[in-house]
């Protein structure tokens, strides 16, 4: 079974898009720029596959950038969502299941309270606020590669759908934004000790991926989160651990389960809104009642502990069990696996780098510690590679730098579909590599 390159239900839609929206997209990567060809636009999903416009389906290795860790539609969800719907959309007001949810996140990760907002741009945008506030300082640190969201001070070198589409920088970001924005090579820890002995009592905090998705997966070399714990703690500045990506994802903890390293703040997104818009930012006490109403860090949101967003969080974190992580773990590796396998039958050099059950596949034959090296590898290739799995029914992510998501949804059959799709791609990769040389 080979699907068409065309894909005309998917093209007319796009077509219509692009008059009424920017690019065809509300987000940028979707819009298959770093691959070239037209973006399918999906009508259902359920399990681990996606249905598109033109009635094609496709095991689903996006996973909408890593929240279905269950898969789609899941029963529990969408009961807890439908039950939720039927009793009122949004309030204004407190509600009891932003208790609850609160309560769980406050439970499995190293923070004492969270404050819950709608997406991961505010949940990092807010903690850097709080940084600033609690510290009276004004500079931050940040990592080559990281992305955390589309922050005005945080987008300077920022990975994925920046680094997709080529743009060193953003337009409408001013100079007076980024001017206390210091930007570091990931995992060098020389490169942070040196700029705390040039700005250390103006840094407010260091903000990191907890393991970094955003350049592709590449994990924090051992001891790298430690250090910079205590590199900040010695200089007085709050190391801020963003989980949006590992939270909930990689262990029942996040990335903290793998490599327990406290931060003073933590964000979290994706998993634990199950698909609907919840993020949070938590961390002590002490720094948390600085924010409004208590204190004077102003904070606020009119959809923020949405009930159904909440809802659907709270469903998918009660499923998130051990039993679901040890399949995770076990169905990564085993892609992992026939991915390598695959690109070395066909002779294309590659390296999956990981971090606990997130990982990409780096089409370049160097270990990738950063951004730089992240760079190195064949864009082109990929987007060869990508059609090819799309074909064959799997959806990648569409860019060469973003993690393959997995969910607990895959299984026999899903793996099988995969299997049967990967040689093909990457034969299409080693013949486009053949043909430029
Ligand atoms: C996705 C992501 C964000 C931004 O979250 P949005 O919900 O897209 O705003 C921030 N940090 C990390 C590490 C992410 O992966």
């Amino acid at each position: 079974m080979t699907y068409p390159l065309e894909a005309p239900a998917s093209q007319a839609l796009f077509d219509r898009a692009e008059r009424v929206v920017p690019g065809g997209v509300n987000s940028p990567v979707r819009a298959f720029r770093g691959v070239g060809g037209t973006p399918r636009f999906m009508v259902s999903a359920r399990g681990a596959y996606l249905t598109d416009a033109d009635d094609r389906r496709y095991v689903d290795l996006v996973c909408s950038w890593g929240p279905m860790i269950l898969g789609h539609a899941h029963p529990a969800v969408v009961e807890a969502v439908t039950a939720a719907a039927a009793k009122g959309t949004s309030f204004g007001t407190p509600t009891p299941g932003e208790v609850d949810l609160a309560e769980e996140i406050v439970r499995r990760a190293p923070v004492e309270q969270v404050r819950l907002v709608s997406s991961g741009t505010e949940a990092t945008m807010s903690a850097i606020r709080l940084a600033r506030g609690a510290t009276g300082r004004n500079k931050i640190v940040k990592f080559a590669g990281c992305y955390h969201g589309h922050v005005d001070a945080l987008l300077a070198a920022a990975g994925s759908a920046v680094a997709t589409l080529a743009l060193p920088d953003s337009g409408g970001v001013t100079g007076a934004q980024t001017t206390d924005t210091i930007v570091l090579p990931y995992n060098d820890v020389d490169a942070v000790e040196k700029a705390f002995a040039e700005w250390g009592t103006e840094i407010a905090c260091v903000i990191t991926e907890a393991a970094a998705g955003n350049m592709g997966v590449v994990a924090p070399r051992d001891g790298f989160n430690a250090r910079l714990r205590e590199i900040t703690a010695r200089h007085g500045a709050l190391l801020i651990s963003d989980e949006v990506m590992t939270g909930f994802r990689v262990s029942p903890a996040g990335w903290y389960g793998v490599d327990p390293v406290e931060a003073d703040l933590v964000t979290f997104g994706k998993v634990m809104g199950g698909g609907l818009p919840a993020a949070a930012f938590g961390g002590r006490a002490d720094l948390m009642s600085l924010l409004a109403p208590m204190g004077p860090v102003y904070q606020a949101g009119t959809l923020s502990g949405n009930p159904l967003a909440c809802a659907a969080g709270l469903a998918t974190l009660r499923e998130c069990t051990d039993d679901l992580y040890r399949g995770l773990d076990e169905t990564s590796a085993e892609l992992q696996g026939m991915a390598s396998a695959a690109l070395t039958a066909a002779g294309v050099p590659h390296h999956v780098s990981t971090a606990g059950s997130m990982f990409s596949v780096f089409f370049t034959d160097r270990d990738v510690t950063n951004y730089d090296d992240a760079r190195t590898q064949d864009v082109a290739a990929f987007a060869a590679f990508f059609h090819g799995m799309l074909a064959h029914g799997v959806y990648l992510p569409p860019s060469a730098y973003e993690a393959w998501f997995v969910s607990a949804a895959l299984g026999p059959d899903e793996l099988a579909r995969i299997d049967a799709a990967l040689p093909f791609a990457a034969e299409a990769a080693a013949r486009h590599q053949a043909g430029r040389r």
